[in-house]
């Protein structure tokens, strides 16, 4: 059959190939997926020039997929250093690369990646236009903005980031209900200086047919961006944030009316008991779309921990229906993160969502834990360090402090409850004191 998008392929209930491959990664029969995608609840982002991909689904009844944000900018340029990052991302277990550049040449770096990664690429083409015609924001035409769309679909990106649902209404709703943090997203700040120096509706929100069309041609599927996503705990949940949902749901419709695959940004920063509401709003709003979500971070107060707060934030809001989390790194609020804080930050984010997915009982999700715990139970430390999700870290400690009793660590040495306990149930004499 030939079909524009995977969502169309779906709706006349033929499977790609593509959807083979996402139904065995995930355990799933095709026609679940099949089902699921036509109703815009999955989505496989995989333009049709991205050759290198090995495709993911991303929805609520599969296993969270995580994204690493990555690119050059005015004070780190170098292409190498984030082509090693995006290496060491794809080994540990990245789904997807969002290359953020915005300094340089953005699009030899893009089109590397969707070259050769077999990772979902995605870009925020907001970023780019200003890089691209290198002219001030305000003299950006509204056809400039589009191509700039158009040609990330021809590089081969799989899915963007589009700020179309701060129109004019949102912006008024933000004027009038004032924040602590403003608008923090970057891509929504550039279209909201636009709108406000031009006086003009938000180009991607009055073109979104042509947005659309630009999609369909490529399967691409749009992220819709959230520009008023909450950038302190006391923004969270205010009215801008909700307002630009309604209007991204309504986006949603229409996207889905050409088949063009959808998932929604969220959140941001959010104390931890608006989290599963929000979850539950956007589901409800967004017509069960996929969400994904920067963060959240669930309190303020920790820079250079951000890794953590976000990764609690995640692994809550996984739990509740986001189906994508996005990393943060220990840079998060400083700097442009190197690449042990991408490492920080990609291992934070998978704990959240392989907790995510044990909680919400995927097949197959605590399996992994089970093996660590029989390796545990049997004091196999070369099985311990081979399950660990960063074997070289668990390894590292453990020989920065070895035991007295090899099979034991230093944390209890002679007083190992699971070495004691191991003893005594096969019948022998557990003495400590003199052992
Ligand atoms: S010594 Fe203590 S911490 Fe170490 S393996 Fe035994 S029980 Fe666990």
């Amino acid at each position: 059959m030939k079909f524009a998008t995977q969502m169309e392929a779906a709706r006349n209930n033929y499977v790609t190939e593509e959807m083979k491959v996402v139904a065995e990664k995930e355990q799933i029969s095709e026609q679940a997926l099949v089902k699921l995608m036509g109703e815009g609840k999955v989505i496989i982002p995989c333009n049709k020039r991205h050759k290198s991909i090995s495709p993911n689904g991303v929805g609520a009844a599969l296993k969270t997929k995580i994204n690493v944000n990555l690119g050059t900018s005015r004070d780190m340029e170098s292409l190498e250093m984030e082509l090693e990052k995006v290496n060491s991302a794809i080994d540990m277990g990245a789904e997807a690369i969002m290359d953020l550049s915005s300094f340089g040449d953005t699009r030899k770096f893009r089109r590397m990646l969707t070259k050769s990664c077999p990772a979902m690429i995605g870009t925020v083409p907001i970023y780019d236009a200003v890089v691209y015609y290198h002219k001030p924001l305000m003299q950006i035409t509204t056809e400039e903005w589009l191509d700039i769309v158009r040609m990330h679909a021809e590089d081969g990106v799989d899915f963007m980031t589009i700020h179309c649902g701060i129109n004019k209404e949102t912006a008024e709703k933000f004027k009038r209900n004032k924040r602590m943090m403003n608008i923090v997203s970057r891509g929504g700040s550039i279209i909201y200086a636009w709108m406000e120096m031009t006086g003009k509706e938000n180009p991607f929100y009055e073109h979104f047919d042509d947005v659309l069309k630009i999609c369909r041609e490529h399967d691409v599927t749009l992220s819709l961006g959230d520009a008023c996503r909450p950038g302190c705990l006391a923004d969270g949940t205010d009215a801008a944030q909700i307002e630009e949902l309604i209007t991204l749901g309504e986006l949603t419709k229409r996207a889905w009316a050409k088949d063009v695959q959808v998932m929604i940004e969220g959140p941001g920063h959010m104390p931890m008991n608006q989290i599963a509401a929000n979850m539950e709003i956007q589901k409800t709003l967004c017509y069960g779309a996929p969400f994904y979500v920067l963060g959240p971070i669930v309190t303020d107060i920790a820079p250079g921990y951000d890794h953590i707060t976000s990764a609690i934030g995640g692994a809550i809001a996984a739990q509740h229906g986001a189906a994508f989390l996005c990393y943060v790194t220990p840079a998060e609020h400083l700097r442009l993160p190197d690449v042990n804080d991408v490492k920080e930050g990609i291992i934070a984010v998978r704990i959240a969502a392989h907790a995510a997915d044990i909680a919400k009982g995927l097949p197959g999700a605590a399996d992994w834990d089970n093996e660590m715990s029989k390796a545990r139970h049997k004091l196999d430390w070369n099985r311990m360090f081979e399950l660990a999700i960063d074997p070289q870290k668990a390894k590292t400690y453990r020989e920065s402090s070895q035991p007295q009793k090899e099979d034991t660590c230093s944390m209890c040495g002679n007083f190992c409850a699971v070495k004691n306990m191991n003893r005594i149930l096969d019948g022998e004499i557990v003495s400590i004191f003199d052992e």
